[in-house]
């Protein structure tokens, strides 16, 4: 059963890989990003908590992220992968820590991509979805708290021997067959 997050930089193709592992495995595709912004078109409370943040590409507070994310997460019975959560250090600590023996995470992938491209599948994907943080500003703001917060993260799940990185160039075809070679897929 995959238990399974997946990093990567903003417009890396976190979103579009996890969703085809999980349609290939049966596993659950937790995206924090998405639950989110779901609460913020519905107009709740949490999301009228978290759409500053949101709009800013700043992070959403720890409490908000994990009171959302782990009963998702402890609920996915044949397993998950995870898109946009942990996305810290402190947050795949929480995790570690709350998850039971039986869910805890067991593989890492790390999608790699140039910052060049990542920019142009941003500008692209602002033209397909019209995502609030989909512009210039907002995307640099986020990939500066993407490159402040991931190396610790990293080096945590390397020492744990779950990590693996992964070329993210390209089609998503190719980089989806190197996901399923670095996985045992
Ligand atoms: P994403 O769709 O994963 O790129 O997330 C979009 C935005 O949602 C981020 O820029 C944050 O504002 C917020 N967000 C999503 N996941 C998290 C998380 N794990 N921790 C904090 N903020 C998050």
């Amino acid at each position: 059963m995959l238990r399974l997050v997946l990093l990567g930089p903003p417009g890396s193709g976190k979103g579009t890989q996890a969703a085809r592992l999980a349609e290939m495995t049966g596993a659950s595709h937790i995206s924090t990003g998405d639950v989110l912004r779901a609460e913020v078109a519905a107009g709740t409370d949490l999301g009228r908590r978290v759409a500053g943040y949101q709009a800013d590409g700043a992070l959403v507070p720890d409490d908000i992220i994990l009171a959302l994310a782990l009963p998702l997460v402890t609920a996915a019975d044949r397993g998950f992968v995870l898109d946009g959560f942990p996305r810290s250090l402190a947050q795949a600590r929480s995790l570690d820590q709350q998850l039971p023996p039986a869910s805890k995470i067991a593989q890492v992938v790390l999608l790699t991509v140039p910052e060049g491209v990542l920019l142009g599948r941003m500008r692209e994907r602002a033209h397909q979805l019209h995502r609030a943080d989909d512009t210039d500003e907002v995307f640099r703001r986020r990939l500066q708290v993407y490159e402040a917060e991931t190396p610790a993260m990293t080096e945590f799940y390397a020492a744990a021997g779950v990590l693996s990185q992964v070329d993210g160039e390209g089609a998503p075809d190719q980089v989806f067959g190197r996901i399923r070679a670095a996985l045992e897929l």
